[in-house]
């Protein structure tokens, strides 16, 4: 149980659309609810307030980044999902056509998000002492080793594809996609998230740095090694083998659920290292401050906006002594909020919250 609900607390967009993502990808809300929310004011200001789901301010950069990620891997699941949904007719014939391209591009930003969490996770790692270091340096002979891996392995294969699709040529020496392993190392989930997304960029660079991937009936595309062998169109006309084509509406179906239940699974890795960091005594002065201001109504200057937390024991009634005493067993959380202008000492008064807490 997470304590907040994104069909409840989440900005419209997540009320709305929650219920499309929770069954595969429950860990969205858990990671959301925990560690995205105290990056907000939704602990701090009531909920009709005009800034209750937005970010503090100063949220320290390597959190923003890491909160910015996370949404839009859950935009860019309901993009996909209504993309997949998309029936056809006289008003979106375009955009129908292109579903491929544009479902892929979401996959493909959905992998590039993770990555980036992992990212600005490891970068944390490194401020709170957890990794000796950030970015490795490579010492020259690491870098001759790469471009000896390279020249035995890859190079001919990317001649041959500069030569046939123009794409360029160059040896990665560092990608985000390494501190998925770099931080969580070679397990079950790093390794199946990792070739999966081999096939979704696969899809994706086909898709978004080529023609148009040729289809038959618009309805059967080639399969994912058989894209080359397909790239002309006229191969679909003069050799065309079916059991080569997939149908193109399973396969958007069957990669948004694999998608979405892969990175539910590294979320279950993800979740621990990021709680380790959380737990941290210094963590909280990255989570930022509530301030808010507004003009005040009397003298038109700048209003802050501040809380304060009073603590009350709440007395019950002694028969015998005949009188109140203090019950010792729980107390009360009163949190106040007001306005209050420096200028003229004009304060406006918001009770946010009431709560019982057990000694
Ligand atoms: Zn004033």
């Amino acid at each position: 149980m997470t304590k907040w609900k994104l069909n409840i607390d989440g900005d419209r967009f997540e009320q709305t659309h929650w219920h499309i993502l929770q069954h595969n990808f429950p860990n969205y809300e858990v990671f959301w609810s925990e560690f995205i929310v105290p990056m907000t004011c939704r602990n701090e200001l009531p909920k009709d307030h005009a800034l209750y789901i937005h970010p503090k301010k100063n949220v320290d950069a390597d959190l923003q980044n890491i909160s910015m990620a996370h949404y839009t891997i859950f935009r860019c699941f309901i993009v996909a999902h209504e993309l997949i949904l998309l029936k056809q007719d006289a008003s979106n014939e375009a955009i129908y056509a292109d579903r491929l391209d544009l479902i892929y591009s979401n996959f493909g930003t959905i992998i590039d998000m993770v990555s980036n969490i992992f990212f600005f996770l490891a970068k944390l790692q490194f401020r709170f002492g957890l990794r000796k270091t950030f970015i490795d340096k490579k010492s020259y002979a690491e870098l001759e080793g790469l471009l000896k891996n390279f020249f035995d392995s890859d190079y001919d294969s990317r001649i041959q594809d500069f030569e046939r699709t123009k794409r360029p040529v160059y040896i990665d020496i560092y990608k985000m996609a390494d501190f998925i392993f770099d931080v969580l190392g070679i397990t079950p989930e790093t390794e199946s998230f990792n070739i999966f997304s081999q096939r979704i960029r696969s899809i994706r660079n086909a898709a978004i740095h080529n023609p148009v991937i040729g289809s038959v009936n618009e309805k059967f595309i080639p399969k994912l090694d058989k894209l080359k062998k397909y790239y002309l169109w006229g191969e679909l006309f003069y050799n065309l083998d079916l059991n080569d084509f997939v149908d193109k509406e399973q396969m958007f179906v069957d990669d948004f659920k694999e998608l979405s239940l892969l990175v539910n699974r590294l979320w279950d890795k993800l979740i621990p290292k990021y709680r380790e960091i959380s737990e941290n005594g210094s963590f909280t002065k990255l989570l930022g401050t509530v301030y808010i201001s507004k003009p005040c109504p009397e003298c038109k200057g700048d209003m802050q906006y501040l809380e304060m937390t009073k603590n009350y024991f709440p007395n019950s009634y002694d028969k015998n002594k005949k009188e109140f005493v203090l019950s010792s067993s729980s107390r009360n959380l009163f949190k106040t909020a007001y306005w209050n202008c420096p200028n003229c000492k004009h304060k406006e008064i918001i009770n946010v919250k009431e709560t019982k807490v057990s000694e």
